[in-house]
């Protein structure tokens, strides 16, 4: 018996990096899978490529986060193929440095279309299944060091991962009463597909000199010595995910490594 098996999850921002890896754990210890992103092929190809060893509990779907449409279909999907919804993780997100000066509408909306707005819509439309089960359920949301203090260059990305914090605690108060908890993790700085445009765009924007150096800036303080892997994170999401975790909700749980001491 794995952690978390036969439970159904759902994982958007699957296609790489961290949801990539939150799925593929889930795999490992028993549960169905199914992995969403806005890049539909590439999302596919991972699904298929972790069906290899996990035949039968794996499955994709396309999906923008902010739009409430696709967000029911995706839902309607894994339900369509696994019979029900019991943990979602609204773990898509995005980040575009700009000097806070520099902060256009366009970004603001940009940042906290996906990152805030796209938490809320799938939040709800996980609850309304949830609901309609009867039986509870779990939803995790992806906070960041970022939703514990606000850096320069990323004002916006900072202001969008609070407003995750705000919405794992006003999620939780809301659907307590149907068994439903929600709690959500905060990694520091991983090295994914994101902390490589990050780096680019803050070099863009004159932020740092040369490739990597952002990145060097922005760890020197961790405890651990050493950014994280999305395997780093994985213990936490699948224990989130599991019945060792049902007396949690309203929380967000720390994986920074030691970056922020709060
Ligand atoms: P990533 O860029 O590697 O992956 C994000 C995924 O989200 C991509 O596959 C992308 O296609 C998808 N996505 C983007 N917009 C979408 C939309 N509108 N609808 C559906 N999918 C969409 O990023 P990551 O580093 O794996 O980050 C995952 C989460 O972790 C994000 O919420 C991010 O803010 C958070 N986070 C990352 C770090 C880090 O250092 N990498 C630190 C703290 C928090």
């Amino acid at each position: 018996m794995g952690r978390v098996s036969d439970r159904v999850c759902l994982v958007t921002g699957a296609a790489q990096g961290i949801g990539r890896a939150i799925s593929e754990a889930l795999l490992r210890e028993g549960a169905q899978v199914c992995l969403a992103d806005i890049n539909g092929d590439k999302v596919a190809e991972v699904a298929q490529s972790f069906a290899v060893d996990h035949p039968g509990r794996v499955t994709s779907a396309p999906v923008d986060v902010t739009d409430r449409a696709q967000v029911q279909a995706m839902i309607a999907h894994t339900v369509a193929t696994f019979g029900r919804l019991d943990v979602k993780f609204n773990n898509a997100g995005v980040n575009r440095p700009m000097n806070f000066l520099d902060v256009t509408e366009e970004n603001w909306n940009f940042i906290m279309g996906i990152n805030g707005l796209g938490c809320m819509i799938g939040m709800q439309e996980a609850a309304r299944q949830m609901i309609a089960q009867g039986q509870g359920g779990k939803i995790i949301n992806t906070a960041s060091v970022a939703s514990r203090q606000g850096f320069d260059n990323v004002a916006p990305y900072c202001a969008s991962k609070w407003a995750v914090v705000s919405l794992t605690q006003s999620g939780a108060r809301d659907l307590a009463k149907h068994n439903i908890t929600v709690t959500g993790f905060a990694p520091g700085v991983v090295a994914t597909e994101m902390w490589e445009q990050v780096d680019q765009d803050l070099m863009e924007i004159g932020a740092s000199e040369r490739p990597g150096e952002a990145m060097e800036t922005f760890s020197a303080d961790i405890l651990k010595g050493r950014v994280a892997t999305p395997e780093d994170i994985t213990g936490t999401t699948t224990f989130l995910a599991s019945r060792d975790s049902d007396y949690m909700t309203g929380q967000i749980v720390m994986i920074d490594g030691g970056m922020t001491l709060v």
